[in-house]
């Protein structure tokens, strides 16, 4: 039943009213920048400034009482605004009414029972079902970058600590987080100290768009912090876990965990682990390279035209969250990868049986989600309905599993619990549709329960008398339209036309005065009234302790359901990407510590996928075109591709790129064959991004990641550099370009740097491990036709008024363009003839070549 209304006698005549006095004293212990929500009757109110700017978020109309301002939501469209505030980087503490209403007993008691916040929202609907969720905390300790980070929605808990902060800043990237926690005074400090300035322009950057919350400092403070997580996790001390206490990112940790108590008015009760993230044991890619080579999401802002996208077959969303994970933080560690790749390959080998698989995970429930409610008691009976569907999946799940009988495979279902006796539970317990609302009731099934089936009863007959008394107060008024209703804010009347009133008898006591309508009670009504309130109260009570039994009988299973969940999650994962090795015929990379990199006839996962699909609906669109590519820190490092704009460079450079990612989060690879030694870090410098709204040139950009690369990239780096030096003069661009080129050859990263500047070709001749390739293409009737091949050599000339030809400049312009080379190159071949530098040949044709040397 929904609580009865009081908003229409709601008192805003004075704030000193009493529950203007309940609403101020709530109101002053909420946090900064938080909106209060105060539930009155069928609504949720807001007051004073709260109301002006609810209003001005939402929408709404902002009323006012007596000079107060006010505005208000509907209590059952609460999601929707509280979704609207949260996007708009506000917190929303949500008021409720704590006890029944009851007549002449004063105000009725109220708490804030929940703060949404970004970073913390458990509710389902403020989530999106494949992404991470994740709320981080930071601070410096002696100069030291400390963080820790938490999903508070599958209980997934890290803390890292890096004296070198380039290390620890790309996954803080990474993650994506929600929402950062910060010490109350950090910002103040690290903007005026000069000795921070780099700390602080990185922190803005990684801040940039993500609401901050600032909590007092001492949450922060190491001992404080590391009892408060030590009481989260359940335990007397945290080296279980492989911290001491002292780690400087416990302080962090506790951090976390209060912001999260704060905002679920209760300690997180979904942790049971902590875990130290060290960069050195992770791939490394910092935000430009993510966005470069658009690994979460395409230049285009689409998750599908992405690498994720590519890689992802998955039919829960445990198992998309799962290849997030992999690809925010991939590891270093060459067994968990094997393993990873075995497993693919087990499921390759039987399409029909992971084929049925698939089709019995899409039918599981996100069980770690829905858990992690069920723990910090915000499940609902449609999410325990949604752990009866999955346990029901599972026997025959594992059945599945188990008849790979490959090692890999079974080892996962061995990993799944069994549920057999939790299952007959709730499928005795729950009722077959179940709402998402336990105000709703209806969800415990009939027959489970003598007490609540008698309550129910009860209620029910209601109805029945209700249209008995009816039929008698007709007949003893002779009033043939009189009808006996009920509300939730008025209980039960009777309800007489206009025209029918001077029948009306003696004892029946009016209560409200409609337009063409009278409404009245008896006392007998009312006698009645309160015995069926009270059953319906009972019943609901009585349902919802049910509800509460059930989960807690599922918690009792938390440790079985969590390895589960991860056990769906990776067979989902492996087995999307079995389908896609089959499907695209990826191949098993072969991975080791060597420094080489050898990939044949590799191919872009992402352009072949999108050509394929332009195909089907466009004939005549041709297909992929393969490339190798040979590197080893030790012969072959750095790699200079040339060829004209839209022969391939890039597509080339970046498909290398994702192959070696793609092979060590474990996937098959898009190519023939492939060896790649691990790599710790991939660097990319893709085209031109402009950061004007940050002050900053396109130039400016490209020279801080060229910054960026060159300090950090290590002998077992890959660096993929396209067109640098772009953004300044021809010959400032072309030096940088040069130097770049000799120090990264030093440094010994496996490198490809596709470039317009013939001129570096030359580097082959003096450097002894750069090589010259180049993207060929064919020249026809005065046209060029791309032909997509990566070969050895440099090209002779770059084809730019045939590709401007291509682009559709107007023909006049061509032709001048034309006339305008010739000459050009009639003066260069004068100047070639006095000054002929002597070089070693690449086998490719030069002219061009000479001419741009000699004029540099
Ligand atoms: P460049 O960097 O040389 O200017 P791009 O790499 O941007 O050229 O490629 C231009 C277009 O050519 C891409 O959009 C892609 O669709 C197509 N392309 C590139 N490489 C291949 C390939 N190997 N096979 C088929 N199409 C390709």
């Amino acid at each position: 039943m929904k609580p009865k209304n009081e908003q229409s006698s709601l008192p805003l005549s004075s704030k000193t009213t009493p529950m203007m006095q309940q609403y101020g004293a709530i109101r002053s212990e909420l946090p900064e920048n938080t909106l209060l929500l105060f539930r009155l009757g069928d609504f949720y109110e807001l007051f004073e400034k709260d109301a002006e700017e609810g209003a001005h978020l939402l929408g709404i109309t902002l009323t006012q009482r007596q000079g107060h301002p006010m505005s208000g939501i509907p209590y059952h469209a609460a999601e929707t605004y509280i979704g609207k505030l949260l996007a708009a980087g506000k917190k929303v503490a949500v008021c409720d009414q704590v006890e029944a209403p009851r007549p002449g007993k004063g105000i009725v008691k109220r708490t804030v029972t929940r703060i949404l916040t970004p970073g913390t929202t458990l509710e389902e609907y403020q989530l999106q079902a494949v992404h991470s969720h994740f709320l981080l905390a930071l601070t410096l300790v002696k100069g030291q970058l400390q963080s820790a980070w938490l999903d508070l929605t599958t209980g997934d808990f890290q803390v890292a600590s890096d004296a070198d902060q380039e290390r620890l800043l790309p996954v803080l990237h990474a993650l994506n987080v929600r929402e950062i926690v910060l010490p109350a005074t950090a910002m103040d400090q690290w903007q005026k100290a000069p000795q921070l300035a780099s700390w602080w322009n990185a922190f803005q950057s990684l801040a940039k768009g993500c609401p901050l919350a600032k909590i007092a400092d001492y949450h922060f403070d190491q001992v404080t912090a590391a009892k408060t997580v030590m009481k989260a996790l359940g335990v007397l001390s945290l080296e279980g876990f492989g911290l001491s206490p002292e780690h400087p990112a416990v302080g962090p940790a506790g951090a976390l965990i209060y912001y999260a108590t704060e905002s679920l008015c209760s300690p997180p009760k979904n942790l049971d682990r902590i875990q130290e993230y060290r960069a050195q044991d992770n791939l490394l890619l910092d935000p430009a390279t993510l966005r470069h080579l658009e690994i979460f999401q395409s230049s285009a802002n689409t998750r599908k035209e992405a690498l994720i996208g590519a890689m992802d077959a998955t039919v829960t969303a445990c198992g998309a969250r799962l290849l997030e994970h992999y690809l925010m933080t991939p590891t270093l560690d060459l067994q968990e990868i094997q393993r990873r790749q075995a497993t693919v390959g087990e499921f390759r080998e039987e399409p029909t049986r992971v084929a049925r698989l698939r089709e019995l995970m899409s039918k599981t429930r996100d069980l770690m989600r829905i858990l992690s409610r069920l723990q910090n008691r915000m499940g609902n009976p449609r999410e325990l309905g949604g752990i009866l569907d999955t346990l029901q999946q599972l026997p025959i799940l594992k059945a599945e599993l188990q008849a790979f009988s490959s090692p890999q495979v079974t080892r996962l279902a061995a990993r799944i619990g069994a549920f057999s006796s939790l299952q007959e539970q709730l499928e005795r317990g729950l009722a077959d549709t179940l709402p998402n609302k336990l105000q709703e009731g209806e969800y415990i099934r009939e027959g489970y329960d003598a007490e609540l089936d008698a309550l129910r009863t009860l209620s029910r007959d209601r109805k029945l008398w209700m249209a008995q008394r009816e039929r008698e107060e007709q007949t003893a008024t002779g009033i043939r339209n009189l009808k006996i209703k009920f509300t939730h804010a008025f209980g039960y009347f009777i309800e007489v036309t206009k025209s029918n009133l001077p029948l009306v008898p003696s004892h029946y006591i009016r209560k409200q005065t409609l337009t063409n309508a009278e409404r009245f009670y008896t006392e007998a009504l009312k006698q009645k009234e309160h015995e069926i309130l009270q059953a319906e109260q009972k019943a609901i009570a009585r349902e919802e302790h049910l509800f509460q039994a059930l989960v807690k009988v599922v918690l009792e299973y938390t440790d079985a359901l969590k390895s589960t969940a991860e056990v769906l999650a990776e067979s989902d994962l492996f087995a999307g990407w079995a389908v896609l090795a089959r499907e695209w015929n990826y191949c098993r990379p072969d991975l080791d510590h060597s420094d080489s990199l050898a990939i044949q006839q590799g191919r872009h996962p992402v352009v072949e996928q999108m050509l394929r699909r332009e195909r089907l609906g466009l004939a005549g669109t041709h297909a992929f075109v393969p490339n190798d590519c040979t590197l080893s820190a030790s012969e072959q490092q750095v790699a200079l591709i040339t060829g004209p704009n839209m022969a391939g460079k890039s597509t080339y450079i970046r498909q290398v790129a994702l192959i070696t990612l793609m092979a060590q989060v474990g996937s098959w690879v898009p190519a023939e064959k492939c060896q790649i030694g691990l790599v710790d870090r991939i660097f990319s410098r893709v085209g031109a991004s402009d950061e004007l709204y940050r002050g900053h040139s396109t130039f400016m950009v490209e020279m801080n990641e060229m910054a960026n690369i060159l300090n950090n990239a290590t002998e077992r780096s890959l660096v993929i550099l396209d067109e640098i030096g772009r953004g300044t003069s021809t010959y400032d661009g072309l030096s940088i370009a040069w130097a770049v080129t000799e120090h990264l050859q030093k440094q010994g990263s496996r490198t490809l740097f596709a470039t317009h500047y013939h001129e570096l070709t030359q580097l082959e001749n003096s450097l002894p491990r750069v090589h010259n390739y180049c993207v060929t293409v064919k020249e026809w009737n005065d046209s060029i036709i791309f032909v997509r091949q990566v070969v050895r050599g440099a090209v002779d000339r770059s084809y730019g008024i045939q590709v401007a030809r291509l682009a559709g400049l107007p023909a006049p312009v061509i032709q001048r363009a034309k006339v305008l080379l010739k000459e050009l190159e009639s003066k260069g071949a004068a100047i070639r003839a006095t000054a002929s530098p002597k070089r070693k040949s690449t086998g490719a044709t030069r002219s061009q070549d000479d001419l741009q040397l000699s004029l540099f």
